[in-house]
């Protein structure tokens, strides 16, 4: 978000039903310790605002899910997603096809991302749920506390997506205006290496295959 921000992205919306908890500071570094307990949607407007008052930040304080994804997300130009469950990234990504939005989904475990462009809602590209399948509808993943990450990790995974965004909000102008749909990228913090996957649009995509 710092980066989206410092690119000039003049309108963000951030939204979480999580606070902020000291457990997360290594990582989440939006976040310092005077924001302990604080909502977090709170504490990352408060950042923008005082990073730069000419941007507007709506603060949304929700768990979404399937229910009220497209309300939440109508009106956006581009959904960047790192939600921590595969429940709520397939309800975010059906969502975007449906309301014809971009999707950059990004995740984190131990040491390795997976940052890609979702452009489901276009005849000839894939969606996330392409990617995934349907099995993961109901199953959470385990939690960064559980597994145990290195904050520089989800720094990398975050810079990245926030790098690929502007691909996307960039599309057709300049040498960075390549959105790279339906591509996977794979971050390997061990290597350290970076591999890149192809991710065909599935013809029986329950998310996409309509569009
Ligand atoms: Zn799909």
């Amino acid at each position: 978000m710092q980066y989206l921000a410092a690119a000039g992205v003049g309108a963000l919306t951030p939204i979480d039903d999580d606070a902020v908890d000291a457990s997360n500071l290594q990582r989440q570094t939006i976040f310092a310790q005077s924001d302990i307990g604080r909502s977090k949607v709170a504490a990352a407007r408060d950042w923008v605002a005082r990073f730069d008052p000419a941007l507007a930040t709506r603060a949304v304080e929700r768990r979404i899910g399937r229910d009220d994804a497209t309300t939440v997300l109508d009106g956006h130009d581009l959904v960047v997603d790192g939600s921590d469950n595969f429940a709520t990234r397939l309800a975010v990504s059906d969502a975007c096809v449906g309301l014809r939005v971009p999707l950059v989904s990004a995740a984190v475990g131990r040491f390795q991302g997976q940052v890609g462009a979702f452009a489901g809602h276009l005849a000839d590209q894939s969606c996330y749920r392409c990617f995934v399948g349907d099995a993961f509808d109901a199953e959470d993943c385990d939690s960064c506390a559980e597994d145990g990450m290195l904050g520089a990790m989800a720094g990398w995974a975050g810079s990245f997506a926030a790098l690929q965004a502007v691909r996307v909000l960039l599309a057709g102008v300049g040498g960075l205006g390549d959105p790279q749909f339906g591509k996977l990228h794979v971050l390997d913090g061990l290597a350290p290496g970076l591999r890149t996957l192809r991710i065909a649009k599935d013809p029986a995509c329950r998310g996409c295959s309509s569009a």
